[in-house]
């Protein structure tokens, strides 16, 4: 299999997979007081400062979580909750960031998307909170991250990646498994780790900024993806301008445009845009040949409705997108293997559709 999808999910990395393999089966519980629990208490906290090294960030600040979804609902409902209730946040922002905006009661004011996929931050609104993401999802946009009081960033598709300062951010949302790290870990940065009230209520876990026991083996896994994203991400991050600028020259060569194409982006992200060809066939072809990508983002994908990102950006094809994404486990083959199969594929789709 040609995996090309790691904006969804990357796979887990082979010294993630090694760093939590010896810790299966010991109890790791890094509240109790035992011997046991020490040892759980330390690699935690080991783990901690790996992924606050990697976003440049206190280590103090960082509270594990289940996932970026649950840290950008922790922050967004601690910010609604002490500052104020009025969010600036774009249509483009993932669906978590919506959906915690609605479970916070926020007043969302929009903020303004141009073609270019870039989130309008130059004259912002007078709200209370200001939310942005770092990288957009599906096309891969780096947004500039203004310096407003009280700034939340979802920076879940742009850590590891290059051209990130988190420093104007009172909080920022990671996940794991987009790192090569495991699924359903993943982490709330806190400039001021104290600024927050907590969200789950309960033992005094995470200095009682989220109860419940954390998944201390996911969080070494965790550790080891960030501590990889920074010793080989310079190296990483040639190779994938490298090869997305190859996906690049495919996709202009097969009658396809790149959403964003004259903006800043992350290096791994392609959102190919095949006008009059729906992206969820050209993906499903593509499966058919071995090749794993989306159309869209992959919490959308199944449905048959167009990219809210691209809608956003007024693209007048919404529902003609791919996302090609690479990763920390992509391989030059795997950029062979697409572009030896994509001039036939959206041949085919495009025989399909006109004829
Ligand atoms: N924000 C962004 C920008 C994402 O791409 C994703 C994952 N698709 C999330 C948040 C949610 O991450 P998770 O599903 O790991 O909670």
């Amino acid at each position: 299999m040609t995996y090309l999808d790691n904006a969804a999910t990357a796979p887990l990395l082979p010294a993630v997979r090694a760093a939590m393999e010896p810790w299966w089966g010991r109890p790791v519980n890094p509240a109790s007081a035992h011997r046991d629990g020490q040892r759980a208490a330390a690699a935690l906290e080991r783990a901690r400062a790996q992924v606050a090294a990697l976003l440049g960030r206190p280590a103090q600040g960082v509270v594990f979580t289940s996932g970026a979804t649950e840290a950008n609902h922790h922050a967004l409902y601690a910010w609604t909750q002490t500052v104020g209730r009025r969010v600036a946040a774009a249509a483009i922002e993932h669906p978590s960031i919506a959906g915690a905006l609605e479970r916070a009661e926020a007043q969302v004011v929009p903020l303004r998307v141009g073609g270019d996929g870039r989130i309008d931050t130059a004259t912002l609104p007078d709200v209370d909170v200001v939310c942005t993401m770092a990288a957009n999802h599906e096309t891969g946009v780096l947004q500039a991250l203004p310096a407003s009081a009280v700034l939340h960033v979802d920076a879940t598709q742009a850590v590891g990646k290059g051209g990130l300062n988190l420093a104007p951010a009172a909080s920022v949302a990671i996940s794991a498994h987009k790192l090569g790290g495991p699924a359903g870990i993943g982490a709330l940065s806190l400039r001021d780790a104290d600024a927050v009230p907590g969200w789950q209520r309960g033992g005094a876990h995470e200095r009682g900024r989220r109860a419940g026991t954390p998944d201390v083996i996911s969080a070494i896994g965790f550790g080891a993806a960030c501590e990889a994203a920074l010793d080989h991400g310079a190296a990483r991050r040639v190779r994938w301008a490298a090869w997305s600028g190859r996906v690049e020259a495919a996709v202009l060569a097969c009658g396809g445009r790149v959403a964003g194409i004259g903006a800043p982006r992350v290096p791994t992200h392609t959102c190919a845009v095949f006008p009059g060809l729906p992206g969820e066939t050209l993906v499903q072809a593509l499966d058919l040949r071995g090749i794993a990508v989306s159309s869209g983002a992959a919490c959308a994908s199944g449905s048959s409705e167009p990219s809210p990102v691209l809608v956003a950006m007024g693209d007048p094809d919404p529902g003609s997108a791919v996302r090609i994404s690479l990763g920390p486990g992509t391989a030059e083959a795997d950029i062979d293997a697409l572009i030896a199969a994509l001039p036939a594929v959206v041949a085919a789709v495009r025989a399909a559709v006109e004829g």
